[in-house]
């Protein structure tokens, strides 16, 4: 008798185990949330290294965040027994494209210390291949053309493959050939922005046919997370590399090549004895359409590899029966689903909450009064999330842990305050309140553009140490020199004369006036105004929202007080703390406690999904609230405020549909904990009993005509996507060398 099977298999239901042991020929596992598709994976590589079928470097092994990959060697290690050396090869797509893309860079016109660009770099090289060009820079902004090619790589489109139309967009038509002329200039600098890193892949691939088969041959196994959420250059990238490695089907050099362009609907060249790989996914989660996912590869890869086993898990292990039952509900509403089952043989447990506050700041309050709450119950911090949909919400929540004492992280991006754009404004302020601030002076003098370039700086720098003085009196005292250019002297005189005019309205106006003209004078609100990239609109929306924070202090100075405090608050990663994230940074992870703040039509669904022809964004949406109360394992708790404030103005809210459409049994609602401070059935707490009431109300209108309703109030203003990877940094291609550590949502 051969022996007992090891704990990593025997931890397995039937069909997660066939999915661990058939490790020959392609498999997928199409299951919803939480029923052990990560853990199949793990112990799948577990199970690989233990029978000795492969060695660590031979496992490819994809997952969607560089935390997850962590996360699965620690578990791998777990299952193991021992800790795992080298898996050169698990990570995410970007981070393991890049590695390949080192080793050959010769091979596609790179040095193999090429550096790779984040977004401004990038910016400011479109910038000037648009001067080049004499392409007006105010009708066609670089972002917007880094928008356009960005969608085209993850398309896996070269600039000659970019369909003529979609490249007549942008300049007049020369869209198509600005790209060329960006690739060109990144060999010329030594560079590859965030796309580069696969579709350089692949272009290598394609032309070196025995680099390619040096990778098939090595990675005998090939492991895919998250995979409804690949877009077509990942799946292309994976489709290579999964073909068996054989003469007949790579040509090799001299022999007759691929035609260059061969894309997405290219015949499959052959599939005659197709790689081990696995892919697992969920096409209830897949909410990266808006970048480029397709949720058709899961179709796609029955097609491209026959004889693909496919399995289907249907236990979930994670939540309880009613944040299951409240889950499963509400997906149901999509109409273009695969469609399946899911579950639990956990208890009922506690039904999904749904709380109304009266505003955003109750809603905040009330949240971190039941934190605290569980927290003296026994919970860990660790164990709480708060999972918002636009970066913009996470400012009140900050603000209210910092006043509460309560550790907390910022998972997937930068904390609000951190957000470049909120730093820049602060900078402004800062230098308003105290003239000698030369981190914030440097940070704003040239920002937005005012011709005040390097040379000017380091100008005033130069002069500023010689006379041991601030920045700002260098500036004050070259001004009145001939030392500068006619047109350099003349923006920094204006920038001065501004600084002096705002610090004389400070006894006059509000702070919070204050801060609006500052913005407004200073031109930096119409820089992004002007600015037509994917991410301007959050960027305005938070720096709306950090004038609004500014009210609930009394004056500048306290306010840059707190601000510091909050600055301060660095954190160890192993300290006990809730964590805060978007929704889309938050797929693939499980607590105990998950918080859904602002469940309200024009936020949750947003705004740009209910302007919309079709349905594809809002189901998109809906995935998206599947995704958050998947999240919880014991309790769900959404919220929704009846006032918010959009676009600088108050505005009544309604609640999301998305709450129309959970299934009553298995939802409570309760009243918000966060007006309790305000003395019970007061004037507020009486508006907020109201508004539960009406709640309850507007429970069984049909959300069509609630949508119409808020379409025709709201016109067609609106959030957007402040995801995790549009936010400033994080999607600053980094996850693969720099600042890794913040980089979730890649
Ligand atoms: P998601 O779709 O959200 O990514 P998933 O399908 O990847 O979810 P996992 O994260 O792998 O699900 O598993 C969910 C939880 O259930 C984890 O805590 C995991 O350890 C647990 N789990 C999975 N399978 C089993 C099992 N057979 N026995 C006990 N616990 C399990
Ligand atoms: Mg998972």
């Amino acid at each position: 008798r051969a022996a007992a099977a090891p704990q990593y298999l025997t931890a397995l239901n039937p069909e997660q185990r066939e999915a661990v042991e058939t490790l020959d020929g392609p498999v997928l596992v199409l299951a919803g949330a939480g029923t052990g598709k990560t853990r199949v994976l793990t112990s799948r590589i577990a199970h690989i290294l233990s029978t000795g079928r492969a060695r660590p470097h031979e496992i490819l092994s994809v997952t969607f965040t560089n935390k997850a990959a962590r996360e699965m060697k620690h578990r791998l290690g777990q299952m193991l027994g021992q800790a795992v050396e080298g898996m050169p090869w698990l990570g995410t797509f970007h981070s393991i494209g890049g590695r390949i893309l080192r080793y050959h860079a010769e091979l596609v016109q790179l040095k193999s210390n090429f550096t790779v660009l984040d977004v401004d770099d990038q910016i400011r090289l479109l910038k000037q291949l648009l001067q080049a060009e004499n392409i007006d820079d105010k009708r066609w902004p670089a972002r917007m053309l880094a928008g356009l090619i960005d969608g085209w790589k993850n398309r896996g489109l070269t600039p000659s493959q970019v369909p003529a139309g979609e490249a007549a967009v942008f300049g007049n038509g020369k869209g198509g050939k600005l790209y060329a002329t960006y690739q060109e200039r990144l060999k010329i600098l030594n560079a590859a922005d965030f796309g580069d890193l696969l579709l350089e892949d692949i272009r290598l691939f394609r032309e070196h046919p025995d680099v390619l088969r040096q990778y098939q041959q090595r990675f005998k196994y090939i492991l895919v997370d998250e995979y409804q959420d690949t877009n077509v250059a990942q799946y292309l990238w994976l489709r290579l590399l999964a073909q068996a490695p054989s003469k007949q089907m790579v040509p090799g050099p001299g022999v007759v090549q691929q035609p260059a362009d061969e894309g997405l609907d290219a015949p499959t060249l052959t599939v005659a004895a197709p790689k081990n790989i696995c892919c697992v996914g969920d096409d209830d989660q897949s909410i990266y359409g808006w970048r480029g996912a397709e949720v058709d590869n899961i179709l796609r890869f029955e097609h491209d590899f026959p004889g693909a086993k496919v399995i289907r898990l249907e236990r979930n292990y994670r939540s309880t029966g009613h944040i299951l039952a409240a889950a499963s509900h509400l997906i149901a509403y999509n109409e273009g689903r695969l469609g399946k089952t899911l579950r639990t043989e956990d208890e009922d447990g506690e039904k999904v909450t749904v709380t109304g506050a009266w505003d955003s700041e109750e809603e905040a309050r009330g949240i971190g009064e039941e934190i605290e709450q569980l927290q003296r119950a026994g919970q860990k911090l660790n164990e709480i999330a708060i999972l918002v949909r636009a970066s913009f919400q996470m400012r009140e929540f900050e603000d209210r842990f910092v006043t509460l004492g309560l550790n907390y992280r910022v998972i997937g991006g930068p904390r609000f305050y951190e957000r470049a754009e909120v730093r820049d404004a602060l900078a402004y302020l800062r230098v308003i309140n105290s003239p000698a601030d030369d981190l914030a002076f440097e940070r704003i003098v040239n920002t937005p553009k005012r011709g005040l370039g390097d040379a000017t700086v380091q100008m005033l720098h130069d002069i500023a140490r010689k006379r041991r003085i601030p920045l700002t009196e260098a500036a004050r005292s070259v001004i009145e020199t001939d030392e500068l250019k006619p047109r350099a002297r003349g923006s920094l005189r204006d920038v001065m004369t501004n600084f002096d005019r705002w610090r004389s309205q400070r006894d006059i106006v509000s702070h919070t006036q204050l801060a609006e003209i500052v913005l407004d004078e200073s031109g930096y609100t119409e820089m992004w105004q002007k600015d037509r990239s994917a991410d301007a609109a959050g960027r305005l929306e938070n720096l709306k929202e950090l004038v609004r924070s500014m009210e609930e202090f009394e004056n500048l100075q306290g306010f840059l007080e707190h601000i510091s405090l909050v600055m301060d608050r660095e954190g160890n990663a192993d300290d006990d703390a809730v964590s805060l994230m978007t929704l889309h940074s938050a797929k693939g992870l499980e607590f105990d406690n998950v918080f859904l703040p602002g469940w309200e039509e024009g936020l949750f669904p947003s705004q740009r999904t209910l302007d919309e022809q079709g349905r594809a964004g809002l189901e998109e949406e809906r995935r998206l609230a599947h995704v958050g109360i998947t999240r919880a394992r014991k309790r769900a708790m959404l919220y929704f405020a009846t006032n918010r404030r959009i676009h600088g103005s108050w505005t009544t809210t309604i609640p999301s549909r998305f709450l129309d459409e959970l299934p009553t049994a298995n939802v409570q609602i309760t009243e918000s904990k966060g007006g309790s401070g305000w003395g019970g059935s007061g004037g507020y707490g009486t508006s907020r009993f109201d508004n539960v009431e009406s709640f309850g109300s507007t429970y069984t209108t049909p959300g069509w005509q609630r949508a119409q309703a808020n379409r025709a109030r709201n016109g067609g203003s609106g959030f957007d996507e402040t995801g995790a990877r549009y936010d400033s940094s994080s999607r600053s291609s980094s996850s693969f060398n720099r600042k890794a550590t913040v980089i979730e949502g890649e």
